[in-house]
């Protein structure tokens, strides 16, 4: 999608870098957030392989993805603009340049989640530290629904089933680890003294997208937050069927982890005491955060996109639409399909005639096969008629 138009962060994190750690403004809560994959900048435009070249035997997510073990939700919904511009972003050699417009969007997130809780740093030393921290995030931020009736940022993971592969029964083969940070969850009504999972209260997903721009986007654009949120509900619905239902061994097969490794003393220091006094290990630590997941209900299906202007941070409206878990299952098939390697035909493709708009603001404008495919297309076309 055109990373100008709205804020669209990918999930990736560094094993190396600092985390941030948030401290909830009321009640001692604490709270923590991944920091967003920084992009080195450079004044090159970037380099593009030909479409040809980039066919090769081993599949996008083995050569992309199997070393960290996960795909973002990023991974999967950002093929919803054009396609071929994603997969010569993931192809090129060369790390995207966050646009303006991004930092802005960022920033503004940032600042939404501030008002929510505070943020402290942690360092971490370790993978498993870094998957600790993401845990602690998770069981942070769901204590805070309990108490306050909202979060934000909340990390939610689960597994992916290929629907290409039709020789297969959910074999741990054909799964894929997704993981994503939910922008946020209220409470409707809000915060009262009634029992949280009572059947008259409902747990509403909204995302908020900043615009450049000081109207809503048009319905054939937001295509890819849709799937966005519709995909955040179906992985934390999941995780609200309990610790019974999560395939551990796979997790921290996929992850390359040690589920008896505990933590390094920083991380230590802000995990809560265990019930029998014993040190957190990342499988306890798993288990509790499962836990906690299964003390809430399936999220409302009615998801809201909260859309700002970026100059002004005025309101320009609230897109409600409801999750769709056919549509959704149609998506993930093609996307999966892509990361595959068995079905990339089916995600690179260029933008069709009608919205060669989002040509306009691409990196790969100049030199990419497609457009310029089309525009032969287009003149091949225009002289056929000329000469009837
Ligand atoms: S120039 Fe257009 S068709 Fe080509 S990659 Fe960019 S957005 Fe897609």
């Amino acid at each position: 999608m055109d990373p100008g138009e709205d804020d669209f962060i990918d999930f990736d994190w560094h094993d190396s870098q600092l985390q941030s750690l948030l401290l909830a403004a009321d009640k001692g809560l604490t709270s923590t957030i991944q920091n967003p994959l920084t992009n080195s900048p450079t004044s090159e435009p970037p380099s593009i392989p030909d479409i040809e070249d980039l066919i090769t035997s081993t599949s996008p997510y083995a050569r992309h993805r199997r070393r960290r073990g996960f795909l973002s939700v990023s991974d999967l919904v950002r093929m919803e603009w054009c396609g071929l511009q994603f997969h010569y972003t993931l192809e090129s050699l060369e790390q995207r340049t966050d646009t303006p417009a991004m930092k802005v969007g960022r920033e503004i997130h940032q600042a939404l989640e501030l008002e929510v809780h505070d943020v402290v740093d942690v360092e971490i030393h370790t993978r498993e530290d870094m998957w600790g921290l993401r845990l602690l995030n998770c069981l942070i931020g769901l204590e805070e629904m309990l108490i306050t009736g909202k979060t934000r940022e909340l990390n939610v993971f689960g597994f992916i089933h290929d629907d290409n592969d039709l020789h297969s029964s959910s074999s741990s083969t054909d799964r894929y680890l997704v993981f994503g940070v939910i922008d946020e969850i209220s409470r409707d009504p809000p915060i009262s003294l009634s029992f949280p999972t009572s059947s008259d209260i409902t747990w509403r997903l909204s995302d908020t997208k900043t615009r450049v721009h000081p109207h809503l986007p048009s319905p054939t654009t937001n295509t890819a937050p849709k799937f966005q949120m519709m995909l955040y509900k179906h992985l934390f619905d999941a995780l609200t069927r309990g610790p019974q239902h999560f395939d551990h061994t796979l997790f921290f097969s996929l992850l390359r982890l040690n589920p008896a490794t505990g933590f390094s003393h920083a991380l230590h220091a802000h995990l809560p005491p265990t019930p029998a006094s014993e040190p957190w290990t990342l499988n306890t630590l798993l288990h509790a955060t499962l836990t906690r997941f299964a003390l809430f209900p399936p999220l409302s299906p009615t998801l809201t996109l909260a859309y700002l202007w970026q100059r002004t941070m005025e309101p320009l409206g609230d897109v409600a639409f409801r999750h769709d878990e056919g549509v959704l299952r149609e998506h993930l098939r093609r996307a999966i399909g892509y990361w595959g390697g068995r079905k990339m035909d089916d995600v690179m493709k260029g933008v069709e005639v009608k919205e060669a708009y989002r040509c306009h603001g691409c990196e790969y404008n100049e030199r990419c096969e497609w457009r310029a495919r089309k525009a032969q297309e287009l003149a091949d076309g225009n002289e056929e008629t000329r000469t009837e």
